[in-house]
């Protein structure tokens, strides 16, 4: 009976992902790709009508016999929320399961949020409840919530382990959002998010096996392969950041030296800055503690030689990093995303070189390096898909 269960939920995960990828189509069609019959198919699509998934839009060109049926994905019948938690920005979004965002609320992370994570969590709550009431508001039903976080992620206990950015432990994030909604609730690592939503509506849609990084303030990575992420044995898999490439190198926030997030990331592109303009004596200290790597770019521009410095070397670490990601792994795409990526334009054909050097021959010789086009929405996208992906997968229900 089990398995019974188990075939119909695969069948029916099959169709409705062909149904949202390929459509409009016909069940015919259906039928060719899937190699189900066509009463299968028949039953299965008018469960998925009447629960409003999908809908007929009139006959589509006949081959010969009767004109066919053309089949289309309601890609607004729900509405999600995602979730970004990060450590300066929260970013709420409400989205349709096209991935197209319908209403946006961000704000700044604040001292005391960080260091109580009760607080902070109360703030998101607050800025879901303005999607939710947004959402009844046009009559659209939410089909879940679904939150990236920085950090490890215990999948099961749907707890924010560790998270070097925050400084939490054992955070129950989760259990804490649910004391505020009656919905169903997702989380993982916003790497992870940020790699799955520009695979399911970004630059990874046609590419099954994808290194995504994520560098901005720190460094990390998610691994989709079949478009599944690669979870690790005990799920703290990605953490690309804490590559130890320098054996007494920089102090890195994780505890150790050397890392490459504490020698290519944003945090430490500001804070070699910093530590030269200390030494040239040439500004306030509080305006000093504002320089971020944003700025650093833009000394870069205006001439400054020891910020291009910077620049080149914090690049360079990140070739060598990605060089050593296609030897290991074998992706057929690269995505970077994240904060330093606003600045590609000026780095791009050095970090191209550098990765070639580093790269073993023949290893990845067909892999594509490119930017996300979800910008710094990536994150809450890829949240909100997390629940999207569920209700696939159970096959519409
Ligand atoms: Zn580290």
């Amino acid at each position: 009976m089990k398995n019974k269960q188990m075939l119909l939920t695969a069948n029916k995960e099959a169709v409705i992902e062909l149904i949202r990828t390929k459509g409009p189509i016909n069940r015919a069609m259906i039928a060719r790709l899937t190699g189900l019959s066509i009463p299968t198919i028949m039953k299965i699509t008018d469960d998925f009508i009447q629960a409003g998934l999908v809908r007929s839009i009139g006959k589509g060109e006949s081959t010969g016999g009767k004109k066919p049926d053309m089949l289309e994905f309601i890609e607004d019948a729900y509405y999600i929320i995602g979730v970004d938690l990060g450590r300066h920005r929260k970013n709420v979004i409400l989205m349709d399961m096209a991935g197209r965002i319908i209403k946006r609320n961000q704000e700044i992370v604040s001292e005391d949020e960080i260091q109580n994570p009760q607080v902070y969590i109360e703030g998101i709550a607050k800025m879901i409840s303005a999607c939710i009431k947004y959402a009844e508001e046009i009559g659209k039903p939410i089909l879940g919530i679904g939150v990236g976080i920085a950090g490890i992620v215990d999948e099961q206990k749907q707890v924010n382990v560790f998270s070097a950015d925050f400084g939490w432990n054992n955070v129950k994030v989760v259990q804490q959002l649910k004391e505020y909604f009656d919905l169903p609730i997702a989380m993982e690592n916003s790497n992870r998010t940020m790699a799955l939503g520009e695979k399911w509506f970004g630059a990874g849609k046609d590419c099954n096996y994808i290194f995504c990084v994520n560098w901005g303030y720190g460094i990390g990575a998610a691994i989709l392969e079949e478009g599944s992420l690669l979870q690790g044995y005990n799920g703290s898999s990605g953490e690309f950041g804490h590559l130890t490439l320098e054996k007494d190198g920089p102090l890195c926030d994780c505890g150790n030296r050397g890392c490459l997030e504490a020698l290519s990331s944003g945090n430490a592109i500001a804070k070699q800055m910093r530590k030269i303009l200390r030494q040239r004596n040439c500004m306030a200290e509080a305006d000093m503690e504002n320089v971020q790597a944003d700025d650093v770019f833009t000394f870069m521009k205006q001439g400054d030689k020891e910020a291009e410095k910077i620049i080149w070397e914090a690049v360079e670490y990140m070739g060598i990093g990605i060089a050593g990601s296609i030897n290991l792994l074998d992706p057929n795409m690269i995505v970077l995303s994240g904060g330093i990526t606003k600045s590609k334009e000026i780095y791009h054909s050095y970090l191209m070189e550098t990765i070639e050097k580093h790269r073993m021959r023949n290893a990845g010789t067909k892999v594509k390096v490119c930017y996300g086009h979800l910008g710094e929405n990536a994150s809450a996208i890829g949240a909100a898909t997390l629940i999207l992906k569920n209700l696939i997968e159970k096959g519409g229900n």
